[in-house]
């Protein structure tokens, strides 16, 4: 495995994969890598890619100076798990990145709803930072995760916004023997772990009420309550949105998904899960299944 540093270097190294024929796949993360990254890791048989992964605590997408202090760092065991992956590259960006980042204006709607709402600024410093790799790297291929569910849609909006000639590539979430979807951020939790499994509990509920008949909208509130009186400290929204551009449900049939964010001991988790089935909301807030897939 390459280890890379330095922007010029990267460049070169690049250059050189390109001249050989080969694609260059790139998965941006942050570190203290898990099964979840690794998913992103796996190499599609069929094609002779290169495996570029990033690892970079981006200052610019958190907008509270705990949460970025407190993001574990995980260095040297990362290094080990990309080499058992057999990743052909890691670039570790030097700090001063940030400092060499374009303006990013709009992000439109998809920015501005669910985790837009309550931390301002973190979907901008997730499109600037990514930007700036896609510029210098220039991937045939970008791997994403669906656990950064609207993450997923802002970069996929700056590709299509900046025509960039990169391909989206996301894969499913990865999750635990009880369904809590793997996160950097659960370790923090220590013993109270156990509060997250009623994440995975409520979406999966919400899905079979869903899809076993009606489901008005105003029950969310008896979920949301339900798992602040479970020991989950808040529940920053419970919501079930358009999954193309996280618009609200209306009478035109949709493919949606249930959105969560939580926090406890003031670590924050988000999930979501996708509704297998076409919704369709009446003017009342009442969801019916408008065709099973
Ligand atoms: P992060 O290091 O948390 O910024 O995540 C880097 C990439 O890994 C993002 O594309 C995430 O969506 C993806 N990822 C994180 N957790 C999971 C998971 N449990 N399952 C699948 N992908 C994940």
């Amino acid at each position: 495995m390459l280890l890379i540093n330095n922007e010029k270097t990267l460049s070169r190294e690049i250059d050189n994969f390109r001249k050989s024929g080969k694609l260059i796949n790139f998965i941006p993360t942050m570190g203290n890598l898990h099964s979840g990254h690794s998913s992103l890791f796996k190499k599609s048989e069929d094609k002779d890619e290169i495996r570029l992964v990033s690892i970079f605590v981006n200052p610019l997408q958190f907008n509270d100076c705990n949460d970025f202090n407190n993001y574990p760092r995980t260095l040297e065991s990362d290094k080990k798990r990309l080499l058992a992956e057999t990743v052909d590259v890691l670039f570790l960006p030097d700090a001063q990145i940030i400092n060499e980042l374009r303006f990013v204006s709009s992000l439109g709607l998809i920015s501005r709803k669910l985790c837009g709402i309550d931390r301002s600024g973190h979907f901008e410093g997730v499109a600037k930072i990514i930007l700036k790799f896609l510029d210098l790297i220039k991937p045939d291929i970008i791997t994403l995760g669906e656990k950064d569910y609207q993450q997923l849609l802002v970069i996929k909006k700056i590709i299509k916004d900046f025509k960039i000639k990169t391909k989206v590539k996301s894969c499913p979430t990865v999750r635990d023997k009880d369904g809590i979807a793997l996160s950097s951020r659960n370790k923090l939790l220590g013993k109270k772990i156990f509060l997250a499994r009623y994440i995975p509990t409520v979406l999966k509920q919400i899905t079979s009420e869903i899809t076993e008949g009606s489901f008005e909208l105003h029950r969310l509130k008896y979920f949301k309550d339900y798992l602040e009186k479970s020991g989950i400290d808040r529940v920053h929204y419970l919501e079930i949105l358009n999954e193309i551009n996280l618009s609200s449900l209306t009478k035109v049939p949709c493919v949606s998904r249930i959105f969560i964010a939580i926090s406890i001991d003031g670590v924050r988790l988000i999930d979501n899960m996708r509704i297998e089935s076409v919704l369709a909301c009446s003017k009342n807030g009442i969801i019916k299944v408008s065709q099973k897939y």
